[in-house]
């Protein structure tokens, strides 16, 4: 279990987490969204204790966690390979030395499906070679939270196909808490239960993909009907061009809402854009 509570994030005085609240407490593979400079890294670092908050409390399973504790229940995807500049398989059987958890199955497994030479030496992978190294290290890790920040970076189309389905098999032999990280939301959605959208240091979203798809709509049509329609909805945003207008709504809509007006469901790209306020437009 993840919990959050009133964390602040501050570098050199300019805030970049802001009071931040979260509790994750269920097994899943939660996607975390925003954009860049967001604060995805700053928050996955300080829930792994790579670095100390300014303020508030982060417990992992109920343990407070600070830069100081050795032993964690957080893998994070940092770049531990990057040290040592070993053979792939060198390198794996370190891994489970250092760690007695380590699923070592899973790791050789991974390394054959994704063809991985175990003779190369770390340095001498490709960009996206490494990353899927140090995924499958993460993974393999059997740690109760997994921290994968922006994974897909250097993959190409079919690494990222097959990395989504390592993560979806992972989590079926180890369910736990997994947080991906990334800007890129519809290839992800497939493997994701629930999204965790972050903007400019705050939480804007936390809910399950399936919400989304049920209570995300665009409306559109005269400016008056459409205000109208939405008046007693929740807006997360709106176009006007003219006396037309598109608002964009989180809510139930209620059963005669397309009488007069237009209603779209939104992609969540544009769900994700609408909530980080991309365009202009009126934002609740
Ligand atoms: P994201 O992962 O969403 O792209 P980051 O957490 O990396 O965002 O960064 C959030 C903001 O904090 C950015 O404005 C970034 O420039 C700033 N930042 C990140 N790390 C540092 C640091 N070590 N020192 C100063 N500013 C930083």
């Amino acid at each position: 279990m993840i919990e959050l509570i009133n964390v602040t994030k501050e570098y050199g005085g300019t805030p970049v987490l802001k009071n931040i609240s979260l509790r994750i407490d269920e097994p899943g593979i939660y996607c975390l969204l925003g954009r860049n400079g967001a604060g995805k890294t700053t928050l996955l670092k300080s829930v792994a204790g790579y670095q100390n908050i300014t303020g508030g409390e982060i417990r992992v399973d109920g343990k407070p966690v600070t830069t100081a504790a050795l032993e964690t229940g957080v893998s994070y995807i940092e770049n531990f390979a990057r040290h040592f500049n070993l053979p792939v398989r060198r390198l794996l059987r370190i891994a489970s030395r250092m760690n007695p958890s380590f699923d070592e199955e899973f790791a050789w497994e991974m390394t054959e499906r994704f063809e991985l030479d175990g003779k190369k030496k770390f340095n001498h992978l490709s960009l996206g070679m490494k990353t899927m190294v140090s995924t499958i290290v993460c993974l393999a890790s059997s740690k109760s939270v997994i921290l994968l920040d922006e994974p897909v970076l250097g993959f190409d189309a079919i690494m990222r196909v097959e990395f989504y389905e390592m993560l979806a098999e992972s989590f079926r032999k180890h369910p736990r808490i997994i947080i991906v990280s990334t800007h890129i939301i519809e290839e992800i959605a497939k493997t994701i239960q629930k999204l965790i959208i972050i903007d400019k240091g705050t939480i804007r979203f936390f809910d399950t993909l399936q919400a989304v798809e049920e209570k995300a709509f665009s409306i559109s049509g005269l400016k008056n009907e459409v205000d109208a329609v939405t008046e007693k909805l929740h807006v997360i945003g709106q176009d006007i061009v003219g006396g037309l207008a598109t608002s964009y709504v989180y809510d139930t809509l209620p059963a005669d809402a397309g009488l007069s007006v237009e209603i779209q469901r939104l992609s969540l790209q544009d769900f994700f854009i609408q909530m980080v306020g991309h365009k202009g437009g009126k934002k609740s």
